[in-house]
């Protein structure tokens, strides 16, 4: 992430925004282009509460080791607070920040009614055994208690945690509240409250974006190809279901290199990274690429769903793809955008395209909090109706101020939250 390369890099190297001030960057960005009260943007800049908690676990040798945990609440005023929970070695208070104000845009651009939250702890997961996992997950949640809550705050998957952790998550909580408190996370295995169709929602959204914006080029999909870097929870289902709109998807990824074929890949034959970790690089493919080769290929669309910070000022100008959907969260540096936004290239924004994943955590929490169950076709259908409304608000924002997708999906989400300031007022 963001943090983590402006860290690692020397002193006389460019440095990358931190996620903070890129968030910070694009809400001055969106609010230049809107008349909303300067006040309220102020508000905006900070975060309503940071916790910092110190969760000592007990390892399997019987010493003990404290780890240090964040829950970052940026913004409440359109509902509770929203957003994943990592573990990873690089969790800072700022990356939490600047996470949990990127998660209050992603929810206010879907129309959700969630504020923003990124919360982990600084911890490297493959040090720990599953039992000191399942024991730092559970003491994590009892430190978070007073914050958290099916109407306060609701966690979710993130870098490190799966299904599994939410269930303890959830599991802790509960056996403190005296009663299943299921909606106070989401992503968790349906046999426990989950959703059907959460694990694929932010491939599903992205695929949804993507034929919308080859539609809305004129572009036929059945002569559209496509790149997509990652073969994961996102990647995978987005090359799928484009695959199955009838595109040519020529190259896929994962952490080991790319495989390429001009005449199309079988997507559904290669295996995910849930089916099979790292594994792309064993299916039998005509040509296999690195990575960084990929991403220069010369393909209608290109979807970075890996990692963060891929597309730099380095590779930017040698990006041949006419169309970038961001499937990752913060593919795209800033020096990327302009080179992007000078050379005409849309770029649409991970607040939108991978907002399936927040989207389907919502309808989670509305099962859960009505003790329903709906079927995966319902699921399916209700993501498609709020993507399609979602990507109409910021197409009507591009066209009216004729401004990038990234812009338009940040006016649209500032103005909401805006709003919503406005309305509540400030009190006392
Ligand atoms: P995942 O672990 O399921 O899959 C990641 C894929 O990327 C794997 O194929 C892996 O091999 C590959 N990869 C890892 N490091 C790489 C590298 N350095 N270069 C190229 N490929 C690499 O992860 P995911 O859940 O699909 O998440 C991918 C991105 O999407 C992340 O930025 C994540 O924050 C974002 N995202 C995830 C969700 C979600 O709910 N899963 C929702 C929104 C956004």
């Amino acid at each position: 992430m963001a943090s983590a390369a402006s860290s690692t890099a020397k002193d006389d190297e460019p440095t990358e925004e931190t996620a903070l001030e890129t968030a910070r960057r694009q809400l001055q960005r969106a609010a230049a282009h809107l008349d909303v009260d300067p006040g309220v943007i102020e508000r905006l800049h900070h975060p309503n509460q940071v916790h910092r908690v110190s969760v000592p676990l007990e390892r399997d040798d019987g010493t003990t080791a404290v780890y240090t945990g964040y829950r970052a609440q940026h913004d409440s005023v359109r509902g509770p607070y929203k957003g994943g929970l990592r573990f990873h070695p690089d969790v800072t208070e700022d990356e939490c920040i600047g996470l949990s104000m990127w998660m209050t845009w992603k929810c206010a651009v879907m129309d959700i009614p969630f504020g923003g939250a990124k919360g982990g702890i600084v911890v490297n997961p493959k040090d720990l055994s599953t039992d000191e996992k399942e024991r730092l997950t559970r003491r994590f949640a009892e430190e978070l208690r007073p914050f958290i809550g099916p109407t306060k705050d609701i966690p979710a998957p993130d870098m490190g945690t799966d299904a599994q952790t939410m269930a303890w998550f959830m599991d802790a909580y509960s056996m403190q509240e005296g009663e299943t408190q299921a909606g106070v996370v989401t992503g968790k295995p349906p046999v426990v409250g989950g959703s059907k169709g959460r694990d694929t929602a932010p491939g599903r959204s992205v695929a949804i974006v993507a034929r919308e914006a080859i539609d809305y080029l004129g572009w036929d999909i059945e002569d559209t190809t496509v790149a997509v870097q990652g073969f994961g929870s996102v990647g995978a289902p987005a090359a799928r279901l484009l695959d199955d709109h009838g595109a040519t998807v020529v190259a896929v990824s994962d952490v080991n290199g790319a495989i390429y074929d001009p005449d199309g890949l079988d997507t559904h034959d290669v295996p995910t990274h849930e089916e099979e970790p790292e594994a792309v690089m064993k299916y039998d493919a005509p040509e296999t690429l690195s990575n960084e080769d990929l991403l220069e290929l010369d393909v209608d669309v290109l979807i970075p769903a890996a990692i963060g910070n891929v597309l730099t000022a380095e590779n930017a100008s040698d990006v041949q793809a006419d169309l970038i959907v961001e499937g990752a969260n913060g593919p795209t540096t800033s020096a990327a955008s302009e080179v992007f936004e000078e050379r005409e290239i849309p770029v649409v924004p991970d607040i939108l395209a991978n907002a399936g994943g927040v989207t389907v955590s919502y309808f989670e929490w509305l099962q859960d909090l009505n003790h329903r169950s709906w079927s995966l076709e319902r699921v399916h259908e209700e993501l498609e109706t709020e993507m399609l409304r979602a990507w109409e608000a910021v197409r009507e924002q591009v066209e009216d101020h004729d401004v990038t997708w990234r812009d338009a999906a940040y006016m649209v989400a500032l103005e909401r939250v805006a709003a919503a300031h406005e309305h509540r007022g400030l009190w006392p």
